[in-house]
């Protein structure tokens, strides 16, 4: 092949692809920008985060539901004022989710060669390196850096599911640009999804108690997962939806509507638990005081049930999330199933983690508390 076809192919590549124009690296990072600012700017509760190792403790600012509704009052009205269009990020998935991937990879890099060069002893900053290169860029070598004063794996996190939220809005505009109005599938997806990004910002502090926040470095694997796998993949019942119309009946929608219900009672009923148990181990928990294991672990409420009840809800949650695709395609079906797979793994690693904090009281919990995720199941 001569170096002109060559060119020429990699061109219709980048063309089919939809590579990124310095218009989606400007969208990108404007978003990322106007985040920071909103970050800093505006007020918002101030959350001590888990005792680290060197017994200091991040403090987190939580302001981000006031950020997104100031960037969603912002989005409409630039649409409104005719600046763009409310379904541009829909148009523009493709080159968007190209432009996060190399923006991923290349700020985990620099995060990568700044972490470990870094020559600070604390908890949070001190290099943790395996000394393979590979698994250090993926895994990251510090637990939190930041930049300008921003916590950087706090800040990625509601990035991405910020801009879940933003993708969804505008494939819900572009359903109703082609089709006239929303589809029944179309507005069930909508609002599941979005009252969970919702719910994730009213209640941002529990995430300061979470496995990402207080055990994993920041690498290629958060920045990745948070600002690209968040928004793109968790959004393809959005795009199915805008190229096919299953049919969905009342009674299925009903059930739809019970099952995230159902699944949203578990999932924020067990984190809620755990968090106030945190904050205060005499809090109630379903009006009766709690029981323990050691006074460290929670043995009441979901807690009794499986040791990571909190995984099932949001495992039922996902699944509502794609029931309303209907059953003639696997592909809606994606995000529960990654979901799941990710979860039963991650509930191994916290389990090695707890085991080896707790030591005999995990394994007293472990008896007390027989099944992981699924009651009588697993
Ligand atoms: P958890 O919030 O369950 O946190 C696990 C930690 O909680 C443990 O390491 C331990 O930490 C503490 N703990 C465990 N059992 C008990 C107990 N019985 N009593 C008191 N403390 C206990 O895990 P995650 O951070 O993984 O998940 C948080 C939420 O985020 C979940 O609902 C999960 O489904 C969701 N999630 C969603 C993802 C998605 O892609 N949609 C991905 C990952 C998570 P300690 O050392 O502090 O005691």
């Amino acid at each position: 092949m001569g170096l002109a076809s060559f060119w020429a192919t990699a061109a219709e590549a980048r063309q089919f692809l939809g590579s990124p124009s310095r218009h989606e690296v400007a969208v990108l990072l404007c978003y990322l920008l106007i985040l920071a600012l909103l970050d800093r700017g505006l007020p918002g509760r101030i959350v001590p985060g888990a005792l680290l190792e060197d017994k200091t403790r991040i403090h987190y600012k939580c302001n981000g539901f006031l950020s997104l509704l100031l960037l969603s009052v912002a989005f409409t009205m630039g649409a409104a004022m005719r600046l763009y269009s409310l379904e541009v990020i829909a148009e523009k998935g493709v080159e968007l989710f190209f432009t996060t991937l190399i923006f991923c990879f290349l700020v985990s890099l620099i995060i990568y060669t700044a972490g470990s060069g870094s020559k600070i002893k604390s908890s949070s900053l001190r290099p943790r390196k395996t000394g393979n290169f590979l698994h250090d860029w993926w895994f990251g070598v510090q637990l939190n850096p930041g930049f300008l004063g921003i916590d950087l794996k706090f800040f990625t996190i509601k990035a991405g599911m910020m801009g879940w939220f933003f993708l969804n809005l505008s494939i819900g505009a572009k359903q109703i640009q082609i089709e006239g109005s929303l589809t029944l599938p179309m507005i069930l997806y909508q609002a599941f999804s979005m009252i969970y990004v919702l719910d994730f910002f009213w209640f941002e502090e529990y995430m300061t108690s979470t496995w990402d926040i207080i055990a994993e470095n920041f690498g290629l694997m958060l920045i990745f997962g948070d600002l690209v796998w968040i928004p793109f993949t968790f959004s393809i019942q959005g795009w199915w939806l805008l190229a096919h119309k299953p049919v969905l009946t009342k009674f299925a929608a009903i059930l739809n509507v019970i099952i995230f219900i159902l699944g949203y009672a578990v999932f924020r009923g067990a984190n809620m638990q755990k968090h106030l148990f945190k904050k205060d181990p005499t809090s109630l928990i379903w009006g009766q005081p709690p029981k323990t294991v050691g006074e460290k672990l929670l043995v009441s409420g979901y807690w009794g049930i499986a040791r990571h009840c909190n995984y099932l809800g949001d495992i039922i949650l996902a699944f509502s999330f794609s029931l309303p695709c209907g059953a003639s395609s696997l592909v809606p079906y994606f995000y529960p199933l990654y979901l799941f797979i990710l979860l039963l793994w991650r509930e191994r690693r916290d389990e090695a983690r707890c085991k080896e904090k707790y030591k005999d009281l995990w394994v007293e919990y472990c008896k007390t508390v027989p099944w992981r995720i699924f009651p009588y199941l697993y």
